[in-house]
């Protein structure tokens, strides 16, 4: 890959390169895209940046300011493996020509600056970020509504999500069933073809791949990638799922992250490692503790907990979000931690030595934009580590799904938001520990945008289940 403009035309020659593709990330973390022929593409441009129209991409620039610019980072440089001519993708920020400074709502921008403030605020050199985004993959059919409500009854006496409640009917051989999916060989697995050229593919534009598997729900899949540092395994989110859903799309299937798509069964995930290194150490490791784990990891951890419902506004941004945060799906909302638990907030990877030892937050999901939640999560940890530590509730060690809502009230765990409102409140209520990075301008247009896309749109509108619960 390429470290410099010489070596950006270099290869662009070599792969006989015909477009250049700008691309850059929005604040609901979709990747936007220009392209150019090759020939028009200057050292000046590769330099100083091109112009685009800010003023159509979702809460960024009104009409009468819409002039903005993309700096290309030649670095991020990789050849798409879709296109049918040699193309060279570019990952860009956003630059802003009015304050001649990097633009406030570019995602990409504000994780570089969170990771520039850890640095100042003598924490950490660098930050490690490892996601794990889960996802589904679809068949392209037509809706069938007595297919689907074969598969999951809802049980109105109950009223609840059990998935006991469900019930199959047909010839069920080679389907994993509800939760039935972690993880049988084929036939019962028919996504390792699909998966393996989705893994391929990452590896040939520089993800490195681990490994991949059929997740715990039906049609779900993970693939497992190297971590990185924050600005790094954020640009690695956007290109897996570019992977995901093109390997997908081009075999007549839809890939999605939507947090939970079935009634009953598992959602996805987007579970986040980290940890934080200074001179070479990982400040996250004490030998001998619970773990193996810092006091600076557990005053990070408690920053994250003191401030979850703001940070939920941004790693958790759906009104879908809440419905997989519930017990019983390995999508835990206690706020609490532990060794390999899956059922707190954040696991602590077991029996990790020092270059390994992290932390593992379950909560957040795929509708984040990924470098707008490495980036909160950050400053809610540097927070925490600034305040020495806020009181934390942990470790707890045992199945916190069996726990009743009385005995978590009893314990006083406190848990993450349960709706987008809840969250979003929260972000307005908290938000100084995001000030050094989040602007004010970012939070007021970011809180509007949350409720006029998502929150109002969603309570205004009746669901099929409301149906059934009215007489
Ligand atoms: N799918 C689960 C979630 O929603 C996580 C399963 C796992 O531990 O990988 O977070
Ligand atoms: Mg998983
Ligand atoms: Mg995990």
């Amino acid at each position: 890959f390429v470290n410099n403009t010489d070596e950006f035309y270099k290869y662009c020659e070599e792969n006989e390169v015909e477009f250049v593709d700008f691309r850059f990330t929005d604040i609901k973390g979709a990747w936007h895209h220009v392209t150019y022929r090759n020939h028009a593409v200057s050292a000046e441009m590769l330099e100083n940046g091109l112009p685009f129209d800010g003023s159509s991409i979702d809460a960024w620039q009104p009409i009468d300011k819409s002039d903005m610019i993309l700096k290309p980072d030649v670095e991020t440089a990789f050849l798409d493996p879709f296109t049918a001519d040699s193309t060279i993708v570019v990952i860009c920020d956003v630059y802003d020509i009015y304050k001649g400074q990097m633009y406030e709502k570019c995602p990409r921008s504000i994780a570089k600056n969170a990771l520039k403030y850890l640095d100042e605020a003598n924490i950490g050199d660098v930050a490690y970020f490892g996601p794990e985004n889960e996802f589904f993959v679809f068949d392209n059919v037509e809706f069938r509504d007595d297919i689907n409500s074969a598969y999951y009854k809802v049980d109105t006496e109950e009223g609840g999500w059990n998935s006991d409640t469900k019930y199959e009917y047909g010839n069920m051989a080679h389907r994993p069933g509800t939760k039935g999916g972690y993880f049988p060989t084929m036939p019962t697995d028919s996504m390792v073809d699909l998966r393996a050229e989705m893994m391929l593919i990452m590896e040939e534009i520089g993800l490195e791949v681990v490994l991949g598997h059929h997740e715990v729900a039906q049609g779900q899949g993970e693939i497992g990638i190297k971590f990185g540092t924050l600005v790094e395994a954020a640009d690695n989110v956007q290109k897996y799922k570019y992977v995901v859903k093109m390997v997908a799309h081009l075999n007549g299937k839809t890939a999605t992250f939507m947090p939970k798509p079935l009634y009953g069964d598992n959602g996805n995930g987007m579970h986040v490692h980290q940890s934080i290194w200074k001179d070479g150490k990982n400040m996250f490791y004490a030998p001998g503790e619970y773990g193996n784990l810092s006091k600076t990891a557990l005053d990070y951890l408690s920053g994250i907990f003191k401030h979850s419902d703001a940070v939920a506004a941004i790693t958790n941004p759906s009104t879908n979000s809440y419905k997989r945060l519930l017990p019983g799906f390995e999508a835990p909302s206690i706020l609490t931690y532990s060794s390999q638990n899956r059922s707190a907030a954040c696991r602590i990877p077991y029996g990790a030595s020092e270059p390994a030892v992290r932390i593992e937050t379950r909560f957040p999901d795929s509708t984040a934009c990924p470098y707008l939640a490495f980036a909160a999560l950050l400053m809610a940890g540097i927070d925490g580590i600034k305040k020495g530590g806020y009181p934390i509730v942990g470790p707890m060690d045992e199945d916190l799904f069996e726990l009743s809502l009385d005995e978590i009230r009893e314990k006083k765990i406190p848990q993450m938001p349960h709706t987008l409102r809840e969250a979003v409140e929260g972000l307005i209520a908290d938000n100084d520990f995001l000030k050094p990075v989040f602007t004010e301008e970012f939070i007021t247009t970011y809180q509007h945008y949350q409720f006029e896309r998502q929150i109002w749109p969603d309570e205004g509108r009746p669901t099929a289940y409301e149906y059934i619960t009215t007489y």
